[in-house]
């Protein structure tokens, strides 16, 4: 049997590192079978629901790569089909029209709990099932005895008392589906063979199967992954910093590393750290999601988006390096190759983010000295080392001005002066940088480039002058 999963979030805000978490478990599982990834929109609740989340939502999943077979499809558009399913159901005898006030429900609900006992509706209206003039809501008749087991991939056999379900609103006075209702349906028309959800839903699902059961619909497979939890233990909020899949885009995560480390977040394949996405392909399975709650580090996702820009080519990385210079202003095509930027930073940036502050200096048409790293290194006496160096590398052919012909001015440059590696790359590096850290000075000058590079040591030299 074809293996068909689906993601379907509430369009009520962005997409949530846990959402996209369910969301990759269900592409996973299903691209691992060879099987079909739905997408549908659970967009019933129409107060909160808007057109910014959807889109919001399909640019995360898009992000981090996870393609949908079908849809989206939106359960606002399906009214009619859950109306014929509810039809179904009362003309079966299996619903009934309830026609009991809010207040009435409120005042049975009052009495109950000043008699110790747990509020539930008292079945009252059951046996109604011929429509009445007035507006009335749609109750689901629930088996009064008997147990209703879920069998669970993840959380193995729950069992729930029935006595314990009352009679769910299926749909309202005002003639909206309800809920857990549309759930159902949709996933029983829609083919759903497993239902990959958060455990917050776990709630739901004995509900959920009887409403199966009443239908005569074949019940898929659930499988109810624990919450992802922040430092403290505590569900992950905003408390804990960024939960949005967008935000860690904005702040120059890579989505292979985002999809690496929520998939390791709730699932283990031994000891195994790193999975490029055909690997997560190969290897997913429901058996190995675990039980109890991932606990989101941070440093750990830091050191993999690491990992992942140490990995990429260059030319990828300069293509998602360019938008964050542009948004600080700069002006690209007047700076060195981005590519050979790239190739000096990559090695050093966990975020694509830190890639554009490190790299700010190569773009700069003017380099602000830190004013420390000046007061160390910029000094007069540097003026009789800048202007020989000056000197030197200005005879460079301009095609050959690269590291090894740098390198060899400076080391003829201290063998004359008596002078150590550090001593003389450290001024350089500020007068070039602005400050004391950087990638090797001689990369840093081949890809800045001749005249790049002259001008800035000039500038250096009339600064060290003027100092005096
Ligand atoms: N719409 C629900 C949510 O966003 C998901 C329901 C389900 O997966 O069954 O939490």
């Amino acid at each position: 049997m074809e293996v068909r999963t689906r993601f379907a979030p509430s369009p009520t805000g962005y997409l949530h590192v846990g959402g996209a978490r369910t969301a990759i478990f269900n592409w996973l599982f299903a691209r691992h079978n060879k099987g079909k990834f739905i997408l549908r929109i659970e967009d019933t609740d129409q107060e909160r629901s808007t057109d910014e989340s959807t889109n919001a939502i399909l640019d995360s999943m898009r992000w981090l790569g996870m393609d949908w077979d079908e849809g989206p499809f939106f359960q606002a558009k399906r009214v009619d089909i859950y109306n014929e399913h509810v039809e179904r159901l009362i003309k079966d005898g299996k619903a009934y029209y309830c026609t009991c006030t809010p207040e009435e429900l409120e005042a049975k609900r009052q009495k109950a709990l000043s008699e110790g006992k747990k509020p539930k509706y008292d079945g009252k209206c059951r046996g109604n099932t011929r429509r009445p003039d007035v507006p009335a809501a749609v109750r689901f008749l629930s088996p009064d005895e008997g147990y209703t087991v879920v069998e669970d991939t993840v959380k193995g056999r729950v069992v729930i008392e029935n006595a314990e379900l009352d009679d769910l609103i299926i749909r309202r006075s005002d003639g909206w589906p309800t809920y857990n209702f549309c759930v159902v349906v949709d996933d029983a028309t829609m083919g759903m063979t497993h239902v990959i959800r958060g455990d917050d839903h776990l709630n739901n699902t004995p509900r959920q199967i009887q409403i199966y059961e009443a239908l005569g619909y074949q019940i898929p497979k659930f499988g109810h992954v624990p919450m992802i939890l922040g430092s403290d233990k505590t569900r992950l909020s905003k408390r804990h910093g960024a939960t949005s899949v967008m935000a860690y885009k904005e702040m120059g995560y890579l989505p292979e590393a985002m999809l690496n480390y929520l998939v390791r977040l709730g699932w283990s394949h031994g000891d195994q750290e790193i999975f490029s996405r055909e690997e997560l392909i190969e290897k997913f399975n429901l058996e190995n999601i675990g039980k109890s709650a991932g606990v989101f580090n941070p440093e750990k996702f830091l050191w993999l988006n690491a990992h992942y820009i140490k990995e990429s080519d260059t030319q990828k990385l300069s293509g998602l390096l360019s938008p964050f210079l542009e948004a600080k202003g700069f002006d690209l095509s007047k700076g060195p190759r981005l590519k050979d930027v790239v190739s000096t930073l990559k090695e050093r940036s966990k975020t694509i983010l830190e890639m554009s502050d490190f790299a700010e200096f190569y773009f700069r048409e003017e380099i602000i000295y830190d004013e420390k790293a000046s007061e160390k290194f910029l000094k007069l006496e540097m003026a009789a080392v800048f202007e020989p160096l000056l000197s030197s590398l200005q005879d460079i052919n301009d095609a050959e001005f690269g590291h090894d012909w740098i390198e060899k001015a400076f080391n003829d440059l201290m063998a004359e002066k008596g002078m150590k590696l550090k001593d003389l790359a450290q001024p350089v590096r500020v007068a070039l940088t602005g400050g004391t850290i950087s990638p090797g000075i001689f990369e840093v000058m081949e890809v800045l480039g001749k005249d790049r590079t002259l001008l800035r040591l000039r500038k250096a030299l009339n600064y060290v002058i003027s100092r005096s």
